[in-house]
């Protein structure tokens, strides 16, 4: 009858939806359980990719350690090298005897000094001096004691000039050459008067010499403002000549470039 046809209708209905259901459920379960086996997959990833990158860290931090010790010792090595080409540098101008700047030094601070003094019109002097009868006192007292006076005069001549302005280099064997800078031929006349008294203060015996009983040294004095039209070493020229008179006016004097009497 009808009843039992609806009522058998609605079962299949009802059996129909909860199959459809059930298929619907039972996929939904193989897809929540496939899911949580990806993520554990990704875990499992994610923790190797972890472990990966703080391995990576510590590489990394090694190498920046290392690396900031190699650029520790560069930064020294840097340091050193340069102490050590300051220290070549003053060594390739300094006279190992004598202490004092040689014959290189003086050429190229006179020329720096020589151009200033043109550029500020200031006075610039020369004293140049030489020992007197040296070689008899090499032959009678041995070298040695020889460059012990050379010495002597170095440091007698730097402690008796203006420190930070004034320059004594040893220009040759027994002969030195003061650079004055802002100085006038009067004002260099007393150092060098200072010098050669200052020579004699240290009273070196020289049984051999034909001027005095002890060491002396004769003296010449140039001084000028320098100009374009002149050289550098005009003035030594001059210095030199200035010397040269002092020898031949009886040396253990000082002798500036143009007055006709030494001064003793
Ligand atoms: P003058 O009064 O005319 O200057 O006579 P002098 O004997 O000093 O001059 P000369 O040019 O005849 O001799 C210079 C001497 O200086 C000769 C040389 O043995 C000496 N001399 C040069 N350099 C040195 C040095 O480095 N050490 C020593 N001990 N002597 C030196
Ligand atoms: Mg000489
Ligand atoms: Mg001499």
């Amino acid at each position: 009858d009808t009843a039992h046809q609806g009522f058998a209708l609605t079962i299949t209905v009802y059996y129909g939806f909860m199959l459809v259901s059930m298929l619907r459920l039972n996929k939904m379960v193989e897809q929540s359980v496939q899911l949580q086996f990806d993520n554990l997959d990704l875990l499992y990833q994610l923790g190797r990719e972890k472990n990966h990158v703080e391995e990576t860290n510590r590489t990394l931090e090694l190498d920046i350690e290392n690396r900031k010790a190699i650029e520790q010792r560069l930064m020294e090595e840097k340091i050193e090298a340069e102490v050590k080409i300051h220290q070549f540098t003053k060594l390739s101008v300094e006279d190992g005897l004598t202490k004092v700047m040689n014959r290189r030094g003086f050429n190229e601070s006179f020329e720096q000094h020589w151009n200033q003094a043109i550029k500020y019109q200031d006075s610039l002097s020369l004293i140049m001096l030489d020992i007197d009868y040296f070689k008899n006192f090499n032959d009678y007292y041995g070298h040695p004691r020889g460059d012990e006076v050379l010495y002597k005069i170095a440091k007698t001549c730097t402690a008796n000039v203006r420190k930070e302005m004034d320059l004594v280099t040893r220009y040759g064997g027994e002969e030195f050459v003061v650079i004055l800078p802002k100085t006038g031929l009067n004002q260099a006349c007393a150092v060098a008067q200072k010098l050669r008294t200052g020579l004699a203060s240290l009273g070196i015996p020289h049984a051999e010499s034909k001027v005095a009983k002890i060491v002396s040294a004769s003296f010449g004095i140039a001084s000028m403002i320098p100009q374009q039209t002149l050289k550098s070493a005009d003035l030594l020229e001059l210095v030199d000549q200035a010397l040269y008179s002092a020898k031949s006016n009886g040396r253990n004097c000082v002798y500036p470039c143009d007055p006709l009497k030494p001064e003793r």
